[in-house]
C-alpha cells in the first residue's frame, strides 16, 4: 500500500485508531452502495422515498414496500469480508479507539467487532415508533412472510420500522457524542469506503484533524477531505485495509 514515508513510519506507533466506515467496505460483501455514482438512490429516487420518515408515516403503501425491501435486503445473505476482518484484528490487538460506521448492515458485528458506533442505526432490529420497543428484525420479517403488510407493535399496536435513521429523523445523540469523542481522542483517523459527503459523519474527520491526528482517506472516489488527508488510498479496500492494519500491527505497509 502506497502511503507517504512519514505516515508509514508513524503507523506502527498508532495506539488509538478511530475508524469511520461507509458503504464502500460492504460492496465486496455484495451490498450495493446506495449513495455512490452507481447507487440505488442515485438511479432511483423512488427508492430514496422509501427511506423518508415523512412518506413512511403518511403512506401505507410506502410502509408495505419498505417491509418487502427490508426482507429482500442483500445483507441477510452477506458475509463479512477481508476489510471487516482487518478491523477486528486491530481491535483484538488493543489498537482500536473506536469503530464508527454509517452502514446499517451489521457486518462489522458479524465479523466480530464489538462496541460498534452505528450512527445511522441498524437494519437488524425493528423499533416501535410509539413505545420504542426493539425487536430482532427477523421476527418481524417472519410476520411479513406470513402475510402481514405492515406488522404493528406487539405491545402497543404502534407503527414499526427498521431501527435505522431515515431521512428526516434525528441521529442518536449518545452515539454521535461517543463518535465525536473518539474522533478527538484518536492518534490516527481512518475513513474507509465513505464519500464523506453526509454530515455529521464527514465532520468527524475534521474533529480528528483539529485534534492533531493524521487522517487517512481510503475510498475509490475523491472526497471533500482528500486535501486535508495525510494519505489518500484509492486501492480496493479489500486489499488496502488489511495492508494498513498489518502496518499498524507492525508489518510492512
Ligand atoms: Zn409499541
Amino acid at each position: 500500500m502506497d502511503v507517504p514515508p512519514q505516515l508509514a513510519a508513524a503507523l506502527p506507533h498508532a495506539r488509538a485508531v478511530t475508524v469511520l466506515t461507509g458503504a464502500g467496505i460492504s460492496t465486496d460483501s455484495g451490498i450495493p452502495d446506495f449513495r455512490g455514482p452507481q447507487g440505488v438512490w442515485t438511479r432511483d429516487p423512488e427508492a430514496a422515498r422509501l427511506s423518508s420518515i415523512g412518506a413512511y408515516l403518511a403512506d401505507p403503501d410506502v410502509r408495505r414496500r419498505a417491509w418487502r425491501s427490508r426482507r429482500d435486503h442483500p445483507a441477510w445473505d452477506a458475509e463479512p469480508n477481508a476489510g471487516h476482518a482487518a478491523l477486528v484484528a486491530l481491535e483484538r490487538a488493543g489498537r482500536l479507539r473506536a469503530l464508527i460506521t454509517q452502514n446499517i448492515d451489521g457486518l462489522h458485528q458479524r465479523a466480530g467487532s464489538a462496541g460498534v458506533l452505528e450512527i445511522h442505526g441498524t437494519m437488524r432490529e425493528a423499533v416501535c415508533l410509539v413505545c420504542g420497543l426493539r425487536t430482532p428484525m427477523p421476527e418481524v420479517l417472519a410476520r411479513v412472510d406470513a402475510g402481514e403488510d405492515d406488522p404493528p407493535c406487539p405491545v402497543c399496536g404502534g407503527l414499526q420500522k427498521s431501527a435505522t435513521i431515515s431521512f428526516g429523523q434525528p441521529l442518536d445523540q449518545d452515539v454521535l457524542d461517543a463518535a465525536i469523542t473518539a474522533a478527538r481522542g484518536c492518534d490516527l483517523f481512518l475513513a474507509v469506503g465513505t464519500s464523506l459527503t453526509v454530515e455529521p459523519a464527514a465532520g468527524l474527520c475534521l474533529e480528528a484533524v483539529r485534534a492533531g491526528a493524521p487522517l487517512v482517506v481510503m475510498n475509490a472516489e475523491p472526497t471533500p477531505y482528500d486535501e486535508v488527508a495525510d494519505a489518500v488510498v484509492r486501492e480496493p479496500i479489500g486489499r488496502a485495509l488489511p495492508a494498513l492494519a498489518a502496518a499498524v500491527l507492525g508489518g510492512a505497509a
